[in-house]
């Protein structure tokens, strides 16, 4: 059904109104008559043509009369012809399209006025002018509408009544609503805590409660009529007006909850808003606006905000003491040197791993781990870099295992390994792994090596310290087989050894190796070795490099026994250097002719002093003969040749001269190994015997910077060894080290006595 709008109502009775009066006006004669005036200035225009033409006519000038008429229509837009007649039918002057008087009759004529104005000659009427005139608009307007007011009705009453639709628009948008709502439903609104809207069709707001005029920022007078989505705050923060809660309500009808706007008030504090929307209908059902509630969550938010702020923050003290724990835990299970577990903490996690149900105990391989020869490392480089080192050993063992295996520090330079689910071989193997590792590994130029004993949890087993007790001998086994080795339990039992205790095992090694060193044989070493540094540590330590040399040649070649002899040999090899004076041993440059005959007598030295504290021939003779040239030295009959050397001592020489040229001297630098092994090579066949050479340097070529395979013999070089009586504390010990002190002294006095002429062997030997 067609609604007209109240605006329209209004504009209509207006309009009625105006035209009521108007027409009043009319009717009384108000409203001017255009036609009238018209018609009079035609009828003066006539009558001035009439007498003209009445003038004319007494002269009987016609041509005057035709020109007049001419010139009358021609001057004269209004007039459509003229002509002047006479009769009925007679027509003497013409001018324009003048219809005939049978025309004029028949209707056919022009439309518009015609005027008849008679011309008298005298006092008789001679013709008349007939002046065809244009119809005047007010003629017009009759012919068209019945009466000229009508028009005017029309158009006047179109105007006023657009022209009051337009301005009743206007003067509403700005008729402030709110003063025709009552107080108390104002009040009302007021009262809410959510700040309230009510906008047309238009999003003009209608009304709008304290609240949000607040949220506005404008005065009520301001906000009226304005559109809510045009405010500042609206669209700084709405990249698309279409989104607005409202105005999808106001486009489709449907009702909005709990949209969350945000929005910067001119202080650019940031406030967050729940918008509710909902249509507004009228009693047509059509939508005629939107109710909109802002509810301010910003404080709500902010809260929101400190607490998920304190929350994080919580969270990240929570891990800070989770990782302070963390780093309490290791500390407390952890040996901080190695950052291995250290023994309660690797005894309890061993008692999880290997669980109490002795059916479903998983194997569990076992590794004893003793670094080789490590006092020599802090005798010979201090105790931080065997820090350092004991920290390397520890990272290789770590490398060496699992993720879930355990590495312990056991003790000083002693380590354990509990390698889960590994039986004997597993075991065994991982153990090897980490043994060449750790051989070929250096830390800051050193290379150590270490020992390995492996034995491994059975189901059966009964007792698990039992089980590292049997990996513990087994590294003392390796100790006392050679170090730098593994070996198992089961090997320790099929050997038989498995029954005896550590030292047993090693007393037995040392017997078993040389018949004729009793068991103070290895103290006698140590004190022999121990007296060499004390007087020289250069060639302690030189010693103790030739004797890992001569153990990487001999291994596999010689038997184990002869190995033991050999590597005896070339730690006291030097030894008769005790009775070199000190001018010549300690002389800072090279030596004369006469100083090398003394320097020469100390290998007979050695040897004299081997016997006296070993009666070893064996061990003699390699010291003795391993200055021996392979082709036979003229100056030295006394000595052998050939295969007549032992190939202990063959082995001795070799390594003996390879040490003195790679390493520095106070008056020269060592020489490359390369260089070293040419030389050899040079004097193979003629000094060396060259097979042996050719073995030497393939295997110092592959070992590279390796340490030669480890000595047997448990003596270190040690710089700061207290002096010899204080080593020498028992009785054979005692009176050794009297002895090698008289031999001193007698070789003090030899010293200035002069020996034989000889010459400098081809490659120096120490
Ligand atoms: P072997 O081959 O027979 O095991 O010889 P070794 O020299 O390694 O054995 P020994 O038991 O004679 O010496 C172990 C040395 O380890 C003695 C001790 O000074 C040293 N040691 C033990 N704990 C530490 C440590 O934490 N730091 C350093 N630098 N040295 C340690
Ligand atoms: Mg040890
Ligand atoms: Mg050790």
């Amino acid at each position: 059904m067609l609604r007209i709008s109240t605006v329209t109502r209004i504009s209509l009775s207006l309009t009625l109104g105006a035209i009521s009066l108007l027409m009043t006006a009319h009717f009384i004669g108000l409203v001017p008559d255009v036609g009238e005036s018209e018609g009079q200035n035609r009828r003066a225009l006539c009558e001035s043509v009439a007498i003209q033409c009445c003038v004319a006519v007494q002269k009987n000038d016609i041509a005057t009369l035709r020109t007049l008429i001419e010139t009358l229509v021609e001057r004269n837009p209004q007039i459509v012809s003229a002509a002047v007649q006479r009769g009925k039918n007679t027509v003497l002057v013409k001018a324009g399209d003048h219809p005939t008087a049978d025309e004029s009759a028949s209707g056919d004529a022009p439309s518009g006025t015609v005027a008849t104005v008679p011309i008298f000659k005298g006092h008789k009427e001679w013709g008349r002018v007939e002046i065809q005139f244009h119809p005047t608009h007010q003629e017009y307007l009759t012919a068209r509408f019945g009466s000229p007011i009508v028009p005017l009705i029309i158009c006047l009453g179109g105007m006023i009544f657009l022209a009051n639709v337009w301005y009743l628009r206007k003067v509403l948008t700005y008729i402030d609503p709110s003063s025709v709502i009552p107080d108390r439903v104002q009040r009302t609104l007021d009262t809410l805590t959510e700040a309230v809207v009510l906008m047309d069709k238009d999003e003009r707001v209608v009304m709008a409660n304290e609240k949000f005029l607040r949220l506005a920022e404008r005065p009520a007078n301001e906000l009226m009529g304005q559109r809510i989505s045009q405010l500042r705050w609206v669209q700084e923060h709405s990249e698309n007006v279409a989104t607005l809660p409202w105005v999808r309500t106001l486009r489709d009808g449907t009702s909005e909850a709990g949209v969350i706007l945000r929005i910067a008030g001119s202080d650019r504090h940031e406030q967050i808003f729940a918008v509710n929307s909902a249509a507004i209908f009228g009693p047509d059902g059509a939508r005629r606006g939107a109710l909109v509630t802002f509810d301010d969550l910003t404080s709500l938010e902010e809260k929101n905000a400190a607490l998920v702020e304190l929350l994080t923050a919580l969270e990240k003290s929570r891990e800070e003491i989770r990782a302070q724990n963390d780093e309490l835990q290791f500390l407390a299970t952890r040996d901080p040197l190695t950052h291995c577990l250290i023994r309660r903490s690797f005894f309890s996690q061993v008692e999880l791993a290997w669980g109490t149900d002795s059916r479903r105990r998983p194997p569990l391989g076992c590794v004893m781990v003793d670094v080789d020869h490590f006092k020599t490392v802090n005798d010979n480089h201090g105790h931080a870099m065997g820090d350092r080192i004991l920290q390397h050993v520890a990272a290789v063992l770590r490398a060496g295992v699992r993720e879930d295996d355990l590495v312990c520090r056991y003790g000083g330079e002693e380590f354990c390994l509990v390698l889960r689910n590994q039986g004997l071989a597993a075991a065994r193997a991982t153990a090897e792994r980490i043994r060449v590792t750790l051989l070929s590994t250096a830390c800051e130029g050193l290379y150590v090596t270490a020992s390995f004993g492996v034995a491994v949890v059975v189901p059966a087993s009964e007792n698990l310290r039992e089980v590292m007790e049997q990996a513990d001998r087994s590294l003392y086994a390796s100790k006392h087989h050679g170090r730098n080795r593994v070996t198992t339990w089961q090997e320790l039992v099929d050997r038989g050894e498995s029954e005896m205790r550590p030292a047993e095992t090693h007393t037995r090694s040392a017997a078993e190796t040389c018949d004729s060193l009793n068991p103070i044989s290895l103290k006698a070493i140590n004190a022999l070795f121990t007296a060499l540094t004390q007087r020289d540590v250069g060639t302690a330590e030189h010693s103790r490099r030739v004797a890992n040399l001569c153990m990487v040649v001999a291994q596999d070649l010689l038997s184990e026994r002869d190995c033991f002899i050999l590597e005896a040999a070339a730690l006291l090899h030097d030894v008769g250097k005790v009775g070199v004076p000190d001018s010549v041993l300690l002389k800072a440059g090279p030596l004369t002719a006469d100083e090398w005959k003394v320097m020469a007598t100390h290998a007979e030295l050695g040897s004299e002093l081997v016997q006296l504290a070993f009666g070893c021939d064996e061990l003699r003779e390699v010291i003795r003969t391993h200055h021996s040239w392979f082709a036979g030295d003229p100056r030295m009959p006394h000595l052998p040749s050939g295969e007549d050397i032992s190939r202990s001592a063959r082995i001795l020489s070799i390594a003996d001269a390879y040490d003195a040229m790679v390493s520095d001297r106070v008056y020269r630098r060592g020489r490359s190994r390369d260089d070293a092994i040419k030389e050899l090579r040079r004097c193979a066949g003629k000094q060396f015997d060259p097979k042996l050479v050719e073995r030497f340097a393939a295997l110092v070529t592959a070992t590279s910077q390796r340490p030669a395979k480890p000595t047997q013999l448990p003596v270190s070089v040690a710089t700061h060894a207290p002096p010899v009586v204080t080593v020498a504390a028992d009785e054979e010990t005692r009176m050794l080290v009297e002895s090698l002190q008289a031999v001193s002294e007698m070789r003090q006095s030899l010293a200035e006595t002069s020996a034989p002429e000889s010459s400098r062997p081809a490659v120096p030997t120490s």
